[in-house]
């Protein structure tokens, strides 16, 4: 065997015998969770480290869910439900601080994010179609009142000021997990992932080097990708939905949804549903519920107030509301020169970012 021979069979033989490079792919991961779905999909170095990072999400939401389900007895949210009108209760530092945060929500949506909503919130049960009566909402609505929570920074300790209190994060923990997940698959390297839960969803990087799309589904036919209202892209961006079509029955011709006026005690009806974009999944999830009690106009001075959010709401009559930094551009004149060509070949994959709550 010449030199050369032996040299090549020399590094064949180690090809077979060393690791090859691992290959980088798209992973993805859907699991039932916080009574939603919540969809991860990333861009790792191997199979292995993107199952791992998947599993890694979907174990800190299961964390959360018990910690924060007011579905759960024994959760400290529960805890706070069952004795929080008696004595201060004491949660965990994360719980306290997040249910503290609700409140800063609740204060520059002029009260239509409350999570203390849930005193008269618990008297429906949508799958069930049960309401409650006029009686029973005005026996409930005084109990209505974020302000009378009661915080002590120094024990994380909460307690309610009126009887008849209970609080429920369903408005904004699964925002708030969505961002502990990102900050999870941030902190092994990940940098271009999707993570969903329910309505909101966050997305680091791009997809392959062009934007994610965010589809906005239409209140009349929510869970078909084609009748999608409009897509937006995104990078590095959080983006919530909020839809009268998620929890509901109809009576009558009303529908009764899951999104409640803290005022009155009955679902909110001024949009159809309401998208906002923002930073973070947590700040998303906590505005995406004010167009629905203060209205689409008032809800959209208060974001083009903020630099940081935009917005897409879907109004009664169909019509598309964008926020300043969103609007659409205007129809080329007649007459003018056609535009450039867009060089991409297919769209990205659309994102239907409705949330598909579970029976
Ligand atoms: P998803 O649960 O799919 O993310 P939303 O973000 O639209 O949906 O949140 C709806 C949930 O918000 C309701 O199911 C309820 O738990 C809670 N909620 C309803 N009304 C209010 C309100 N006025 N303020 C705060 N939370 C609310
Ligand atoms: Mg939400």
């Amino acid at each position: 065997m010449n030199t050369r021979v032996s040299c090549l069979l020399a590094a064949w033989s180690l090809a077979l015998t060393l690791p090859l490079p691992a290959q980088a792919v798209w992973v993805d991961r859907e699991e039932a969770i916080m009574g939603t779905r919540v969809f991860v999909q990333l861009w790792a170095d191997g199979p292995d480290q993107g199952d791992a990072a998947c599993a890694a999400v979907m174990a800190d939401m299961r964390r959360i869910d018990n910690l924060m389900s007011h579905y759960k007895p024994e959760s400290q949210l529960s805890q706070i439900n069952a004795r929080a009108n008696t004595e201060p209760v004491q949660v965990d530092k994360e719980l306290f601080d997040l249910i503290k945060l609700s409140t800063h929500y609740s204060q520059i949506t002029e009260g239509a994010f409350d999570i203390t909503y849930a005193s008269v919130g618990y008297l429906y049960n949508y799958p069930a179609h049960i309401r409650p009566t006029e009686a029973q909402i005005k026996a409930a609505l005084p109990a209505v009142n974020w302000r009378n929570m009661l915080f002590d920074e120094a024990h994380h300790t909460i307690r309610f000021e009126h009887p008849g209190m209970r609080i429920d994060l369903g408005g904004i923990g699964k925002g708030y997990a969505v961002d502990r997940g990102i900050d999870i698959l941030k902190a092994r390297g990940i940098r271009h992932a999707l993570v969903t839960a329910g309505g909101d969803s966050r997305f680091i990087g791009d997809h392959m080097g062009r934007p994610w799309l965010a589809a906005i589904a239409n209140p009349d036919d929510p869970h078909n990708p084609i009748k999608v209202v409009t897509r937006i892209p995104l990078a590095d961006a959080a983006v919530s939905t909020s839809g009268d079509y998620e929890r509901y029955f109809d009576e009558n011709g009303v529908r009764y949804h899951h999104i409640i006026d803290p005022h009155t005690g009955h679902s909110a009806s001024k949009v159809r549903s309401a998208t906002i974009i923002g930073p973070t999944a947590t700040q998303t999830d906590g505005m995406s519920k004010t167009a629905f009690v203060l209205g689409p106009e008032r809800a959209m001075e208060i974001i083009n107030r903020m630099p940081e959010y935009d917005a897409v709401f879907v109004t009664p009559d169909g019509r598309l509301l964008y926020s300043n930094g969103l609007r659409p551009a205007r129809p080329r004149p007649a007459g003018a020169p056609p535009a450039a060509a867009d060089p991409r070949v297919s769209p990205p994959t659309p994102i239907v970012t409705s949330p598909r709550a579970q029976p």
